[in-house]
């Protein structure tokens, strides 16, 4: 068409995008380094799974449509593309085994109008969402409809430029304009401008052609410097997920070693993010979707997933300078640069406030539906890691439980003798007379020192007698698994305890743990392994499901009633067991179970994870209507109209306990699962 003008443009966008490319990367390799290749095969399907696939965009019906569209659309057109800038040469310009009359070339012509169809269809849904539904979750602003129109806009000029070019070649031809099956689109397009004269025929070709060709590159280079920056970081976002157990926070090693040498402990700076981390920053679409799940927003408090990205990605950008500049002191060994980032604030309070960190439960439910892949959980407790373990910030009511912890083994600071106190009437063996026991029965603090809750320590104990187990506990020998410590930041108290712990386990070496509680279930199984402690931990719903199903317990006893059940993040969410306590249940005669709207993967924190059970909820935010987690989550589960609710986690117990009551709806009682089992096979109490 014009090689002189395609070669500027070509030259001119490419590098301008080279050089924005160029920056980000630069922002990318300030913090440490980190391994992302291993499990190859297992990156690559997840990859296949979740960024070709796009299985999360489907939780979200309509868009989700809508998204696999327009990315498909974009692969497919991404061929169509080049080919286009090769005619900014030679017109008559293919790649050959797509040229005009190959056979791919006409599998090619066909899917690539077929799939501007479709990218319009779907740029039409996101108009619909934008305009009209206009969902809250979304980012305000006009970037997102520039972007789609520059999108339809790409997909007509296409249009415009293949109908014209086939009446011009028609015309030389001497042939009629007429639908042709591999072209369907743009042989419609053709028959529109049948009757338009030459002159103007080839002005809308031009036109067509060059809207096309540059559009291409003005949104190549709006990508870096906008939300949609994804579109070239979603797919190795995805491919560079972690692939730790979801529950298995980032360990610290050689903690004392960094406190002694007086290193900076947790995130205080945006250059101790790894390149992973801002890669994250890089990646967020501002879908709002986690914001969306999070509990704490959802309850008017200011945390919101989204923004804590969005304000750590702008405060990048806004420093690139001062950054770039200090890495470059820092490597050239001037004075006093080591520790130097350009003389900027430090993130917490500067950029995030304290009251968004210590409003997280920890619940998961924004990792969950963040279609990028996308963590928040350990970015949150790294910065509290700071303020708690460098400054001693945070909220007086953990001073309790840090001390609980550390004195008595207990985040409540009951005499640890009490422990198994729990224990009185019952025949409970303790490890240290029983120490070839098949099944460690790791009762946890909630359940050991909380009234309400050792009714379900007993309900468990009650059914391992009952179904004949070999199992005992480890009484006074058990410690805090120190997962409240560890959420809150305090990384070298949970170590502490996970020493300490381990060296117990190891000592005994059981068969098999099993525990009532999702937190030291999590901690056990997920964490206890980077202390040199591995062994199979069971949750007792799974293992109450099987000891069920093998006959050994025998529920027998009708409960007739209508029970709504609600699920454990770190049970759920974090391990995926949402099956075995409804098992359990259904296995109880006359009990019929009742699922609340947000269940499962999307079930409601109950406002206890994260160490909040050890502290007061923060405020709301200016604005909004303070109300607090539980009586949000209790609301929910009795919208099913139930008799009862059930749970399968202590500290859920509680704080649905403690809803029931907020919302004086005490003739709702509730149940942990061992609870109502141990009332089916017959027990008393
Ligand atoms: S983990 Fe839960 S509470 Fe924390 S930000 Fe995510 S959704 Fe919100
Ligand atoms: S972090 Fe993920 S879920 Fe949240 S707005 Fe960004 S892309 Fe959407």
């Amino acid at each position: 068409m014009n090689p002189t003008t395609m070669t500027i443009l070509l030259v001119g966008a490419w590098g301008l995008f080279a050089w924005q490319l160029y920056r980000r990367w630069r922002l990318m390799t300030l913090g440490p380094n980190e391994s992302r290749f291993d499990h190859l095969g297992e990156r690559i399907r997840r990859t296949w799974e979740y960024a070709f696939a796009q299985k999360r965009m489907r939780r979200y019906w309509w868009a989700g449509i809508a998204h696999q569209l327009i990315f498909l659309g974009f692969i497919v057109l991404l061929l169509r593309t080049l080919i286009l800038w090769g005619r900014g040469y030679d017109e008559s310009f293919n790649f050959w085994v797509f040229g005009v009359g190959q056979p791919l070339g006409k599998v090619y012509s066909f899917l690539k109008d077929i799939f501007v169809v479709l990218v319009l269809a779907g740029t039409s849904l996101f108009f619909y969402y934008r305009i009209v539904l206009k969902p809250e979750r979304l980012s305000k602003g006009f970037e997102g409809i520039l972007i789609l129109l520059i999108i339809a806009t790409m997909m007509l000029a296409d249009l415009l430029y293949d109908g014209a070019e086939m009446v011009r070649v028609a015309r030389a031809e001497g042939a009629a304009i007429e639908f042709h099956a591999v072209e369907p689109a743009g042989s419609i397009a053709a028959m529109a401008l049948a009757h338009v004269s030459d002159g103007t025929l080839n002005v809308l070709r031009h036109l067509g052609f060059w809207t096309h060709g540059t559009l291409v590159l003005l949104f190549l280079n709006l990508l870096p410097i906008s939300k949609h920056f994804h579109v070239v970081t979603g797919i190795p976002n995805v491919f560079f997920q972690s692939l730790a157990p979801r529950g298995r926070l980032p360990n610290v090693p050689d903690i004392e070693g960094m406190l002694e040498r007086e290193e900076t402990l947790g995130l205080k700076r945006i250059e101790q993010l790894s390149w992973k981390a801002v890669l994250d920053l890089y990646t967020c679409t501002e879908c709002g979707r986690c914001t969306d799940q999070c509990p704490a927003h959802g309850t008017g408090k200011l945390l919101s997933p989204k923004q804590l990205t969005l304000d750590l990605r702008d405060y990048l950008y806004k420093h690139e300078k001062a950054l770039v500049g200090a890495k470059g002191s820092r490597s050239q060994g001037a004075e006093g640069a080591e520790d130097g980032n350009g003389g900027l604030p430090e993130l917490v309070p500067d950029v995030i406030k304290p009251e968004v960190l210590w409003a997280c439960t920890t619940c998961g439910a924004c990792e969950t539906e963040c279609p990028v892949f996308i963590t928040y959980v350990d970015k949150i407790v790294d910065m509290r890691r700071n303020l708690v373990m460098e400054k001693s910030e945070f909220p007086a009511e953990l001073q309790n439980a840090f001390r609980g912890m550390e004195t008595n083994s207990n985040p409540w600071n009951f005499p640890s003798s009490d422990r198994a106190a729990w224990t009185e009437g019952l025949a409970v063996p303790r490890m240290a007379e029983k120490p070839d026991a098949d099944v460690l029965f790791w009762v946890g603090c909630s359940a050991s020192f909380d009234d309400r809750a050792r009714r379900i320590t007993r309900a468990m104990a009650n059914l391992l007698n009952t179904a004949g187990v070999n199992y005992a506990i480890l009484g006074e020998e058990e410690c805090c698994t120190g997962d409240p410590a560890r959420r809150a930041g305090n990384e070298f108290l949970f170590q502490m305890l996970a020493q300490q712990n381990a060296e117990i386990l190891n000592n005994y070496k059981p068969r098999t743990i099993v525990t009532t509680c999702p937190h030291c279930f999590n901690t056990l199984a997920n964490e206890y392994p980077d202390f040199g402690a591995k062994f199979r931990v069971v949750h007792h719903s799974e293992f109450l499901a099987q000891l069920v199903a093998d006959g050994k317990l025998r529920p027998t006893n009708r409960i007739d009633a209508k029970v709504a059940f609600h699920d454990s993040c770190y049970l759920g969410r974090y391990n995926e067991i949402y099956e075995p306590p409804r098992e359990t249940l259904r296995s109880i005669p006359g009990l019929t179970v009742l699922e609340p709207t947000a269940t499962r993967d999307r079930g409601m924190c109950c406002g206890a994870g994260g160490a909040q059970m050890f502290k007061e909820e923060e405020h709301a935010r200016p604005g909004a209507q303070d109300e607090r987690v539980n009586l949000k989550r209790t609301d929910q589960l009795l919208e099913t109209k139930p008799d009862m609710v059930a749970s399968s986690c202590p500290f859920c117990q509680r704080m649905l306990i403690d809803g029931l009551a907020g919302r004086s709806r005490e003739d709702v009682k509730q149940f942990d699962i061992a609870e109502l089992l141990w009332q089916a096979v017959g027990g008393k109490g």
